[in-house]
């Protein structure tokens, strides 16, 4: 099996530094080439139709988009389609599938050329839309912790009961491979990403789900299940270090690759972008599978405005959040705590296991975000030049973030 592994490779996401370039600069000069959706996690008919052991989204919010009517949508979207928009970035708080406009959401990036990239449990996915998202060429990232159906399905509805574990968990694979199918067919073969959620239930079935990525040309995901959220109440075993580390120096050995965080975690392209709740707007960076990072470090502003259903509302409504008093200097005591190792992430340990990834990206991303938007124009074009045009993605040092932090204070 090593042997054509070996032949066949692993599929790897790639970054693309110089999109990510055009969309930092277009962040900063207040238009949105991304955005996000979100339908809320218990939506009628619109939230999460899985109750996964591990899931950390909450289950008070939604549905967000019960106040609008579907001809606002429509406009919504085809106005920022046309203010420059390049992709829907769908990741979290509900599943896009089941998204009562799921099929309009389709025909809009069919008729305008927009690309659409979704996080999805596939529960709403039938022939006919697996065959539309890979003709519009979407990325698809699917939940598919293990290819062993009772496994996959204990997870995904946080039962022990055999019968129940094995329908639900069936359902899934036979989705997924609809999915891979169509994409068979079609002519674009847009790029599909398992994402595989690492914990005591599936740790030894990684061999299985990664071979199978492989032969069927799916970039595996991989990330370590934390202990909170749901894992809390279901008592779920998270890794220990010892069990990540030897599990690490395996993909290393067995797939080859030159640093396991090829397949870990997330290379995010959605900085500051904003993340649409019905009329609520909150804002990133997020990434597929990140939370709200910037409401994190910024306390529980979960909602940082309102607009009604025009973008330029939505532009004004972002910058007021922005450049708000009160805001810059909790950004300030953000960095500071960031810059002395007391941040919010410090803690988790991920960094050491493996830098730059886990938690430790949210707290990169919230570091990249200030960069983005509070700063000179000399010290942005350094920042792209230096950093995202050459790919750097580590921890800052505490230098680098004093030289922020100075940055920002000219604002307050
Ligand atoms: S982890 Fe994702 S798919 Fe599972 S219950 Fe939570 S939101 Fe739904």
């Amino acid at each position: 099996m090593s042997e054509r592994l070996k032949q066949i490779g692993l599929p790897i996401k790639t970054s693309d530094f110089k999109t990510k370039a055009e969309i930092f600069e277009a962040a900063r000069s207040g238009v949105f080439p991304i955005i996000n959706l979100k339908t809320g996690r218990t939506g009628k008919g619109e939230g999460c139709t899985c109750n996964c052991v591990y899931c950390d989204v909450g289950d008070k919010d939604g549905p967000y988009w019960q106040e609008t009517k579907e001809e606002n949508f429509k406009t919504l979207i085809t106005n920022w389609a046309n203010q420059g928009g390049k992709t829907i970035h769908w990741c979290g708080d509900g599943e896009p599938t089941t998204f009562k406009w799921f099929d309009t959401i389709l025909d809009l990036a069919k008729k305008n050329n927009f690309k659409l990239e979704i996080f999805s449990n596939l529960t709403g996915l039938t022939p006919d839309r697996a065959n539309n998202l890979m003709e519009i060429g979407a990325t698809v990232k699917f939940k598919m912790d293990s290819r062993d159906p009772i496994i996959l399905g204990e997870i995904l509805t946080s039962t022990n009961n055999k019968d129940t574990a094995f329908k639900a968990g069936s359902n899934l694979i036979d989705k997924i491979d609809m999915l891979v199918q169509a994409r068979e067919k079609s002519e674009n073969k847009p790029q599909l990403v398992a994402s595989i959620v690492m914990s005591e239930k599936n740790m030894h079935d990684i061999i299985k789900v990664l071979d199978w990525c492989c032969e069927f040309n799916v970039v595996p995901q991989v990330a370590y299940m934390e202990e909170i959220g749901s894992v809390t109440k279901t008592g779920i075993k998270a890794l220990n270090e010892r069990e990540i580390k030897i599990i690490n120096r395996w993909l290393k050995i067995k797939f080859g690759l030159k640093d396991p965080k090829q397949i870990m975690g997330d290379q995010c392209e959605a900085k500051a972008a904003p993340i649409l709740m019905g009329n609520r707007v909150s804002l990133g960076p997020f990434g597929m599978g990140c939370e709200f990072p910037l409401r994190e470090h910024l306390g529980e502003l979960n909602f940082i405005g309102e607009y009604k259903n025009d973008v330029g509302e939505l532009t004004d409504t972002i910058k007021e959040f922005r450049f708000n008093k009160q805001n810059i200097q909790l950004i300030v005591e953000e960095l500071v705590k960031i810059k002395e190792e007391k941040g919010i992430y410090s803690k988790t340990g991920t960094d050491e296991i493996l830098p730059g990834c886990g938690d430790d990206i949210e707290e990169l991303w919230f570091i990249e975000y200030v960069a983005t938007i509070f700063t000179s124009d000399e010290y942005f074009k350094n920042f792209i030049n230096d950093w995202v045009l050459k790919g750097e993605h580590r921890k800052w040092t505490k230098e680098e973030i004093n030289s922020l932090i100075n940055q920002v204070k000219t604002l307050m």
